[in-house]
């Protein structure tokens, strides 16, 4: 099987970013770049020819953080994001119309409501409250998940499923919010919401059956597919993600790469075992990859764990990390010394500084040739960090599409906690030499790569305002840390991440050359196919 493109712009992504028109496959693997005319002669007569005319070919886009396993029950949960629903009336009416079609006890999944932007609002009034949710859906347990993945809204049959009652205490590093009178509200922050959202979880892998769920999978794929994704990194693998790859792959069905990034048991929860060495084989086939444990450092609600400063030049510690600093240092350790890759989620600086502090006792203590430790979102790092990163060799996964969502968020809690640090601030993560993977927290953030493309160069927010524009990159540097940087940070860039020959023939042809068009029109261009080991996966 061969393939052939000619009259395209193929940004190659190799060390000198070197633009070449035409690539030649075969059975799956590149094995020409160069004009067309070389192209042509490393292929047969039979070739499948593709004239790119102009077009872009692209690799596949690689993102390293996803939370692909969550969002693969979307067309069997209810859509709560407002909009398009015009608010909390009609979520409520949404969820009373899927129990009504629903046999009775079976969870019912809500995805994407949102209280606000990820700042707690007191006294809960405009959270989905327990007893709203008891008069929508009487005779089903029903956990609604928040856009920010780190609350979720239960009714009365949920929380007494999972044995939730006024005489709960909260388990540490969650909160179960209560009215007046101390009875649990239903709204779930953090670690609380881990047993509803773990029970729900397992009912409806069990309640759809393997085939069913692998289909659900491969749809997820495709969707991802439709975006340019050909590798993808779950965020989070709790032991019923792991069983729907497990069961997609072995029936074929996982067009896509997947990384396995291996938490506890539930989403929040410590990821001892998986530290200690548990899921080694995790890496079961071409498909299902692992070898990666997740650590949640610190949590959204109330705050993420920062250092603030006064003007006076006093300072404060607000929100609390989930782990002490001999905590988390002990799991990254433990990895360590199994040869496991170690991400920890960091938001606030003193999040950061923790992950920064354990990543470098573990280099200390356990050291390895090439061990790619890698901070996720590192959204409110500071300058000192940045440079701290770069000399432990940390890599830095980020998610631009938060650009677009949530952009004013950063630059006002920066604002407020009166940080030396710009938000997302690209440019100074690559001028200070670390490598930066991008990919999307989907979703938590759209998925899109080609929207965080936009905002890395454009600076745009979703509202069309710039955000610390001074931080804006090339076209060609953001497409390297959506490909080669994100499948570095996989352990994959031998495979993918560039068009160069001998390596796999995940492509994509987009509509337009985003390096030769002005940062606005970046938004408006689209994914026109995408191959994965050369075969034809997705074309509009
Ligand atoms: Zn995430």
């Amino acid at each position: 099987m061969e393939l052939l493109f000619t009259g395209g712009r193929v940004l190659t992504m190799d060390a000198l970013d070197r633009i070449a028109s035409g690539v030649a496959v075969r059975d799956g693997r590149i094995v020409a770049v160069g004009d067309s005319e070389e192209a042509r002669r490393a292929v047969g007569p039979d070739a499948t020819h593709v004239p790119l005319q102009g077009r872009a070919l692209v690799p596949g886009f690689c993102d390293p953080h996803n939370h692909f396993s969550m969002t693969t029950f979307e067309p069997r949960s209810v859509d709560c994001r407002v909009p398009p629903l015009a608010g909390k009336a009609a979520v409520l009416d949404a969820i009373a119309a899927a129990a009504d079609g629903s046999p009775e006890g079976q969870w019912i999944w809500g995805l994407g409501f949102s209280t606000g932007v990820y700042e707690p609002v007191a006294g809960d009034p405009d959270a989905l409250l327990r007893w709203e949710l008891d008069e929508a859906a009487p005779r089903n347990p029903v956990c609604v998940m928040d856009s920010s993945y780190h609350a979720c809204y239960a009714n009365s049959a949920a929380l007494t499923l999972v044995g939730i009652d006024r005489t709960t205490p909260d388990p540490p590093g969650g909160e179960i919010r209560r009215d007046d009178r101390g009875e649990p509200n239903g709204l779930l922050w953090e670690r609380a919401m881990d047993v509803v959202h773990h029970a729900s979880m397992r009912s409806y892998v069990d309640t759809f059956g393997p085939d069913v769920v692998a289909d659900l999978v491969q749809q997820n794929a495709q969707r991802h597919l439709s975006h340019g994704i050909t590798s993808v990194g779950d965020a989070l693998v709790m032991p019923e993600s792991a069983e729907i790859y497990r069961l997609t792959d072995e029936r074929g069905k996982l067009p896509i790469v997947i990384h396995q990034m291996r938490g506890g048991p539930g989403f929040f929860a410590a990821p001892e075992d998986a530290a200690g060495g548990a899921f080694i084989e995790d890496d079961v086939s071409d498909r299902l990859r692992g070898g990666i444990v997740k650590i949640f450092m610190d949590p959204v609600w109330p705050s993420p764990a920062m250092t603030v400063c006064h003007a006076d030049g006093s300072t404060e510690d607000v929100g609390a990390p989930y782990y002490g600093q001999e905590e988390v240092d002990h799991l990254v350790l433990d990895a360590a010394s199994h040869g496991l890759q170690v991400a920890i989620h960091c938001i606030g600086n003193r999040a950061v500084e923790q992950g920064l502090n354990a990543f470098e006792r573990a280099l200390r203590e356990t050291p390895r040739d090439d061990p790619r430790y890698r901070i996720e979102h590192f959204s409110l790092a500071t300058s000192e960090q940045i440079e701290r990163a770069r000399s432990l060799g940390v890599i830095i996964s980020h998610q631009p599409p938060f650009l677009n969502a949530i952009g004013e968020y950063f630059e006002t809690r920066i604002t407020q906690a009166g940080l030396d640090s710009r938000p997302i601030p690209y440019r100074e993560m690559l001028d200070a030499g670390l490598t930066v993977a991008s990919g999307s927290d989907f979703p938590c953030a759209p998925v899109e790569p080609l929207l965080g493309l936009y905002s890395l160069v454009s600076r745009r927010a979703g509202d069309g305002q710039l955000v610390a524009e001074e931080q804006a990159i090339s076209p060609l540097e953001a497409l390297r840390t959506y490909t080669l940087n994100s499948a570095a940070a996989m352990f994959r860039e031998h495979e993918v991440g560039s068009i160069e020959v001998g390596k796999r023939a995940d492509l994509v042809v987009l509509s337009h050359d985003p390096s030769l068009v002005n940062a606005d029109f970046i938004r408006q261009l689209v994914v026109q196919q995408t191959y994965v080991d050369g075969d034809l996966l997705y074309a509009v």
